[in-house]
C-alpha cells in the first residue's frame, strides 16, 4: 500500500476489531533485525512478531524456498500424500528424537491437540474412566485464545464473559513442585502441560531444576509430561529446547511460532508412538495441517537454524544483552532484567511508569519491543540477530531509561 503511517493506523482503528492495543507504528518492510515504516524510518526488532521471528525478516534462503515451493505446489490436503510432508517429518522427528509428528497451524492448535492426545492416551493406556481424564496447568500459563485455552486461563481479560468452561482442567503454581506433587496423585490426572519458561505470564524463569523434578514426577505417577515450547523452542533459550536446559525429554512437545520461518504459520506436536498410537484415522485433523509450503518452509527453516548456528548465537547473544543492561540500567528505575537466552524481559519501577510508557518511549528512538504485564516489557528479537545490533539496542535502552 502507498498510504502514510497515519492513514493505516485510522483505518485500522477504523475496521479491524478492537482486540489489540499496538504500538503506533507501521511495519512496511523488514530485513534481518530491522524494520521500516512506510515513511522509511528504520526500527530495531526486538520483539521478533512476539518472538516467532527466529530466522529474521524476509531471510534470503527461506523467500527463495517460499517462492520456489509455491510455484510447484502448496496445498492439496491430507486426502493425498504430499512430496514435502513426509521428507519434513523424517527431518523434524529424528531432529527432536520422537518417533512421530502431528502438524497443525498454530500453537494454540498444537496445544489443544497436545490435550487431545494426551486424554486418549488417558483413556486407552492409562485406563482412565470415560470422561474423567484431568489435565493439570501451571497458574500464569498462557496457550492462546481458543475457549480451550481460554478455560484454563487465570487472567480475567482472556476469560471473562467467554463461560462456560471447559470442563476437566485444573492448576497449580508455576515453579511449586510440592502442589503439583499432590496434583498428580490424582488417578484420573492425564497429563501436566507447562511452558518451560512462562512468555506471556511475563518471561517467568523458574528455579533451576523446576524441570527435572516436573519429568520425575510426572513419570513416578503415570502422567504425561507436556511442553509447550511454542515461545521458548527452537533456540529461543539458548538451547533447542528450553527442556535441554534440563536435559529432560517431555512426553509431548509442542512447537510453532517460527517452525515455519514466521512465513507460514505452522505448529506440530512430537511424541512416540505409545501415545500417537491412539490418533487414528478420522481422530483429528486440519485443512492445511501438513500442507507442502509449510513443510518444505519448515523444513529450511529447521536446517538454517544447524547451518547458521542459531541456538549458539541466541546463547551468546542473549548473555551479552543482559550483561549489557546490567551494567548500562540504573537499578532504581529498572530494578528487573530477567530471560535466558533471546527470551528476555526488564521491568520499570511504577513510580517512573508501565511497561507500555516504556515500549512507546522505545519505540520513538527507534526500537521495537511490548509490553508483557504491567511494568515489564518483553525483549525477544530475531535468533540471527549481530553482537553490533544488541549494542545498539543497549544504548537505545539506556538512554531512553535515562529520559524517564
Ligand atoms: N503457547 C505459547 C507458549 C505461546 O507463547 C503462544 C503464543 O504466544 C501460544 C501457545 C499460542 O500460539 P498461537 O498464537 O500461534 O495460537
Amino acid at each position: 500500500s502507498s498510504k502514510s503511517s497515519a492513514e493505516l493506523i485510522d483505518l485500522e482503528n477504523k475496521y479491524v476489531a478492537r482486540t489489540y492495543d499496538p504500538i503506533p507504528v507501521v511495519t512496511a518492510e523488514g530485513k534481518g533485525c530491522i524494520l521500516k515504516d512506510p515513511e522509511g524510518k528504520r526500527y530495531l526488532d526486538f520483539l521478533g512478531g512476539y518472538a516467532a521471528v527466529n530466522t529474521g525478516h524476509c531471510h534470503p534462503k527461506i523467500i527463495e524456498t517460499v517462492g520456489s515451493q509455491v510455484a510447484k505446489l502448496h496445498h492439496t490436503s491430507r486426502a493425498y500424500y504430499n512430496n514435502e510432508l513426509p521428507v519434513f517429518a523424517e527431518y523434524i522427528t529424528k531432529y527432536f528424537g520422537y518417533d512421530r509428528v502431528l502438524p497443525m497451524n498454530t500453537g494454540v492448535e498444537g496445544g489443544d491437540t497436545a490435550i487431545k492426545m494426551a486424554r486418549r492416551w488417558g483413556y486407552l493406556s492409562k485406563g482412565i474412566k470415560p470422561n474423567e481424564a484431568m489435565v493439570v496447568f501451571a497458574r500464569g500459563n498462557f496457550w492462546g485464545r481458543s475457549l480451550a485455552a481460554i478455560s484454563t486461563s487465570d487472567n480475567p481479560v482472556m476469560y471473562e464473559h467467554f463461560g462456560p468452561y471447559m470442563p476437566g482442567f485444573s492448576s497449580v503454581p508455576f515453579n511449586d513442585t510440592c502442589a503439583l506433587e499432590e496434583a498428580l496423585k490424582l488417578k484420573n490426572v492425564c497429563a501436566f502441560m507447562v511452558e518451560p519458561i512462562q512468555g506471556e505470564g511475563g518471561i517467568i524463569v523458574p528455579s533451576d531444576g523446576y524441570l527435572k523434578e516436573v519429568r520425575r514426577l510426572c513419570t513416578e505417577n503415570n502422567v504425561l509430561f507436556i511442553a509447550d515450547e511454542v515461545q521458548t523452542g527452537l533456540g529461543r533459550t539458548g538451547e533447542l529446547l528450553a527442556c535441554d536446559h534440563e536435559s529432560v525429554k517431555p512426553d509431548i512437545l509442542v512447537l510453532g511460532k517460527g517452525l515455519a520461518g514466521a512465513v507460514i504459520p505452522m505448529s506440530a506436536v512430537l511424541a512416540n508412538e505409545d501415545i500417537m498410537c491412539h490418533m487414528t484415522s478420522g481422530t483429528h485433523g486440519s485443512t492445511f495441517g501438513g500442507n507442502a509450503l509449510a513443510c518444505a518452509v519448515a523444513r529450511r527453516t529447521l536446517e538454517i537454524i544447524r547451518e547458521e548456528k542459531l541456538v549458539e548465537n541466541a546463547k551468546k547473544m542473549g548473555e551479552k544483552f543482559r550483561s549489557d543492561l546490567q551494567c548500562k540500567l540504573p537499578k532504581g528505575i529498572v530494578p528487573v532484567i530477567r530471560g535466558k537466552g533471546l527470551m528476555n524481559a526488564i521491568e520499570i519501577h511504577p513510580d517512573f511508569g508501565t511497561g507500555h510508557d516504556l515500549a512507546i518511549r522505545l519505540k520513538d528512538a527507534g526500537l521495537l519491543s511490548k509490553s508483557a504485564s504491567k511494568q515489564a516489557i518483553r525483549l525477544t528479537p530475531p535468533l540471527v540477530i549481530s553482537e553490533s545490533e544488541i549494542e545498539e539496542g543497549v544504548e537505545i535502552i539506556s538512554q531512553v531509561v535515562d529520559s524517564f
